[in-house]
């Protein structure tokens, strides 16, 4: 397909995820020319702090769900200690912090809220939120104390699949407080997750298509790892290609937006991450949780990969990339 610089068709997105062989390589072509146009070699990094591993909720895929009782739990809401690894990130040169946890809502809004308002005024870094489907009040309160950005996967535009896969909430739901949180004055960001079951390519077309409408401004893409101790522990691995492809078409489609090159690339592949950040993604997250902490953190059970500092400066010399992309 000649990629010419003009609207994508919902027809020419499937045909586009679809792709393989010489049609694939010039598809990440085409990706990785718009983001160096839009960013150089810069590539954003991003510091992660995962809060805690409690969640209310019961997601088939995630390993933190509720149900899984093999795993040990964990909450961080020590602020001076978070104050510290937020000072280190920004002595590292990042300029960017990610607070992420499960659907913990035990975790007191008026320590987070304390948290983020500390950071903000100590570090001045550019706060992102990844705490699920929380309150709408909070969501607010936490705006009002410095955030900047919440990160809301939809993880699937397939309205069945999602209450199959996530039964204590809807698609709607999620939906609307997406909504919510960009009426509140955030930055937003979504994506989805490349495998899961009866997933196909027009789910996901549809789900860029709905990105695109809703005006994003960063976007993700994971592939489906299947995680110990969850009901789908023995589905296959989302598929390598498939996922690259879906992020080479956010680039396409979305634009001058932010995307992750994830961690869970790295699990289906050595050099699946390279292969993000030469087929669209200008981001990389380190991880800053304590190891303590953050062997439980788990999404995926088993074989977590976690990128530190200089693994991800490592990634970025393979690549003749650079940081330090301010946002
Ligand atoms: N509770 C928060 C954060 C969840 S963890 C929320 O719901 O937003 C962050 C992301 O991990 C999720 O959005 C989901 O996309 C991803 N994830 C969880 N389990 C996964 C799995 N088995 N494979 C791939 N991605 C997964």
């Amino acid at each position: 397909m000649n990629l010419v610089e003009r609207e994508l068709t919902r027809e020419d997105i499937i045909y586009l995820l679809n792709s393989e062989g010489e049609e694939q390589n010039q598809l990440f072509i085409r990706a990785n020319e718009l983001k160096n146009n839009y960013f150089g070699n810069k590539v954003l990094l991003r510091g992660v702090i995962e809060l805690s591993n409690h969640c209310r909720l019961n997601c088939l895929y995630c390993g933190m769900r509720k149900d899984n009782k093999e795993l040990t739990r964990y909450r961080i809401d020590n602020i001076e200690k978070i104050i510290e690894i937020a000072k280190v990130i920004k002595s590292n040169g990042l300029n960017s912090i990610s607070l992420q946890s499960g659907d913990d809502y035990s975790y007191p809004i008026s320590t987070l809220c304390k948290i983020v308002s500390n950071i903000k005024r100590e570090t001045g870094l550019h706060i992102i939120l990844v705490l699920g489907e929380r309150k709408k009040s909070d969501i607010e309160k936490l705006k009002l104390a410095g955030a900047d950005m919440y990160i809301l996967k939809l993880e699937t535009v397939d309205k069945i699949a999602f209450k199959n896969l996530r039964p204590e909430t809807s698609f709607e739901k999620r939906f609307d407080l997406l909504k919510f949180i960009k009426d509140t004055g955030y930055e937003t960001s979504s994506g989805f997750i490349v495998g899961l079951p009866s997933q196909d390519v027009e789910d996901l077309a549809d789900g860029i298509l709905l990105l695109k409408e809703f005006g994003i401004n960063n976007a993700s893409v994971s592939p489906f790892i299947p995680s110990d101790c969850t009901p789908l522990s023995s589905l296959p691995y989302g598929n390598l290609n498939l996922t690259l492809n879906t992020l080479s078409v956010m680039r396409l489609v979305l634009g001058k937006i932010n995307i992750p090159a994830v961690s869970a690339f790295n699990l289906l592949d050595t050099y699946g991450q390279s292969k993000a950040l030469n087929a669209g993604a200008n981001v990389v997250t380190i991880n800053y949780t304590p190891p303590e902490n953050a062997i439980d953190y788990i999404i995926y059970t088993t074989n977590r990969h976690i990128v530190k500092l200089m693994a991800a400066k490592d990634l970025l010399d393979s690549e003749g990339l650079e940081s330090g992309l301010i946002i």
